[in-house]
């Protein structure tokens, strides 16, 4: 490790080069901040469960791309119980899909050497006579870094939350677990992304096939409570939908299975508080991830946007204290909270197989279908895509 005081003592750590603090990083680069970003990876991304797909408009806002290896997005096939399988085209691309690893070195490169530390896990945080203190080890080696503030982006169980915690853990009612396979075969997919909902497919949750040229990552998963009280195990649904349901069926057929990996994911909508004793959590720490399909790459990136803004108007004040940092909340809520608070209402209507209200009552018409698919993609806020379908279906059930 380089003997530069930045990397024992600096003014903001960011723990966890994900989406949330990559983007965390590179704002407070831009703003000529001292800081310095932390992943026990060497490779960051590498080994991170992800179907990879990031909405245009993350890209866009976020200035990102084009990224190594993309694969464009312009199909939504969507399927849900009791309906037949609707197939939405886009006339542009709608996202890509990606590996984690090149994002993660696309975002990485903006950055100076000297500030990242990667291969290096944080063991121990502790905030003490006004200042951050954390541990750092590499399996050889320990070391202690100081700082003002500590942005937490280390994904759904924040390392932070362990010795200082903020907040309380998310109930099994709020997180998602969800298993995945790559299956790799010899010729391209096409640019179609596959969202399947209902009880064949998952326990009470939903089912997906992202593709990235020739692997195509299949997964599935729910809401933990209902994961742990389903009668079958969460692999047979994974199973069940790559050897028997079409189209995957015909397309996975000669497909082989490369790699298996699981994973929490935060689907309890808006989470708060989200800061407190000098630590702002951000990303899937913060649960900054959307309740009805899981994409938590592009909230994360808003999430430690706002995060590093809040950094640094408190940088500029030096002030730390949880009435200064109260404004990051505000901030992600203004951006993001909608999508959250009514991700997690359609979450329910999606999913829950016990409502009378079977979502293939409202999913009558292929306009209905369209909305949904833009909604998933990131085209339409979850707010106006059930605006848009209100009147066939929100005012008969819900009485708007
Ligand atoms: C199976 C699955 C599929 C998904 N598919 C999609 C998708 O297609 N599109 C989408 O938008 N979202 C998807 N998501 C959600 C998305 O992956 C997350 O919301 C997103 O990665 C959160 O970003 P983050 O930066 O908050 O955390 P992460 O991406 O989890 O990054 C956290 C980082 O912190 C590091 N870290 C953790 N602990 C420590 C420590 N103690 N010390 C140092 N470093 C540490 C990790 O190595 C990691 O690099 C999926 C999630 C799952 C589980």
């Amino acid at each position: 490790m380089a003997q530069d005081m930045d990397t024992h003592d600096t003014d903001v750590l960011i723990i966890g080069a994900g989406p949330a603090g990559l983007i965390a990083a590179r704002t407070l680069h831009s703003a000529h901040q001292q800081f310095v970003l932390v992943d026990r990876e060497r490779t960051p991304g590498l080994s991170k469960p992800c179907g990879g797909f990031i909405p245009s408009r993350g890209l866009k806002e976020f200035d990102i791309g084009p990224i190594d290896g993309q694969h464009e997005i312009n199909r939504i096939r969507l399927k849900f119980r009791d309906a037949d399988m609707v197939t939405v085209r886009f006339d542009e691309p709608t996202g890509v899909n990606i590996r984690r690893e090149t994002l993660a070195e696309t975002l990485l490169a903006s950055l100076p050497e000297h500030r990242r530390l990667l291969g290096k896990s944080v063991t121990k945080v502790d905030v003490k006579n006004g200042r951050c203190v954390v541990s750092l080890d590499d399996c050889s080696t320990r070391e202690t870094l100081t700082s003002k503030l500590i942005i937490d982006a280390s994904g759904v169980n924040p390392v932070s939350q362990r010795f200082v915690p903020v907040r309380q853990r998310p109930a099994n009612s709020q997180m998602g677990y969800a298993i995945q396979y790559h299956l790799k075969r010899s010729s391209e997919f096409e640019g179609t992304n596959d969202f399947f909902y209902g009880g064949e497919y998952s326990p009470k949750g939903y089912a997906w096939c992202f593709p990235c040229h020739d692997t195509a990552v299949v997964g599935t998963g729910g809401i933990v409570d209902r994961v742990r009280a389903s009668e079958r195990k969460v692999e047979e649904y994974l199973t069940n939908l790559i050897q028997n349901v079409e189209p995957l069926k015909s397309e996975l057929r000669d497909a082989e299975i490369v790699r298996k990996e699981s994973a929490l994911m935060p689907l309890g909508g808006i989470i708060t508080p989200s800061y407190g004793r000098r630590i702002l959590l951000t990303g899937d720490a913060a649960c900054h991830c959307s309740p009805i399909s899981g994409e938590g790459i592009y909230y994360s990136m808003i999430g430690g946007e706002e995060a590093a803004r809040t950094a640094i108007d408190s940088l500029n004040k030096n002030d730390f204290s949880d009435k200064q940092l109260a404004q990051y909340e505000r901030h992600w809520r203004k951006r993001m909270g909608s999508d959250l608070k009514w991700g997690l209402y359609l979450q329910e209507r999606f999913t829950d197989e016990s409502s009378t209200s079977s979502s293939s009552d409202f999913l009558s018409s292929d306009s209905t279908y369209r909305t949904v698919a833009e909604m998933l993609v990131g085209v339409r806020s979850v707010r106006s895509a059930i605006l848009k379908v209100a009147p066939s279906y929100l005012r008969s059930k819900i009485g708007l």
